[in-house]
This record gives C-alpha cells, sequence and structure tokens, in this order.
C-alpha cells in the first residue's frame, strides 16, 4: 500500500501556545479541545509552524495509508504507531 508522509503536532510536547496557528499562512492549523490539528489537505509544508514552535511539537511526520483528519488527531493523547 501507497505509504504517505504526514505533517502532525505531537500531542506529549504540545503546550498549547497557538504559535503554530498563528504561523500558518494557510491556515491548516486550528485548534481542537485544546489540541492544534494540521489538516493534510491545506498544509502546504512551508515548515513556518515548525520554525515557530517552541517544543518541537510541530516538528513531527508519521507514516500513514491515509491521512488522519482534524478530529481524529484531536483525539491522540500520543502520536499512533
Ligand atoms: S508546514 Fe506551513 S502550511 Fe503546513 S501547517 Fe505548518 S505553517 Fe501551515
Ligand atoms: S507551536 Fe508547538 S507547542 Fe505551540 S501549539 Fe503549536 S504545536 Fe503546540
Amino acid at each position: 500500500m501507497r505509504k504517505l508522509l504526514q505533517h502532525v503536532t505531537d500531542p506529549e510536547l504540545c503546550i498549547q501556545c497557538s504559535a503554530c496557528e498563528m504561523a500558518c499562512p494557510v491556515k491548516a492549523i486550528k485548534a481542537f479541545f485544546g489540541r492544534y490539528c494540521i489538516d493534510a489537505e491545506i498544509c502546504d509544508g512551508c515548515n513556518k509552524c515548525i520554525e515557530e514552535c517552541p517544543t518541537g511539537a510541530a516538528d513531527r511526520f508519521i507514516e500513514v495509508s491515509e491521512y488522519y483528519s482534524q478530529d481524529q488527531q484531536s483525539q491522540w493523547q500520543k502520536l499512533p504507531g
């Protein structure tokens, strides 16, 4: 099966500062119940969120067979896999 690389935020490192949401030029990041989640369909890979994130939480990429939605990501206590 084809593997995709999905850009995500790490729930165990995120301090919910919202810097990534403010930095994203295409509004791909939204807070869902306090979890800052990236919409894979909108993200264009500019990496501005990674540059602004103070903890490294935004610098995470996971291999998936299909993208997790923001709703799904908001349920995570830690990254899958
Ligand atoms: S990589 Fe760029 S487009 Fe994607 S979520 Fe981060 S700031 Fe937004
Ligand atoms: S910038 Fe980093 S620590 Fe702040 S909300 Fe985004 S992912 Fe979490």
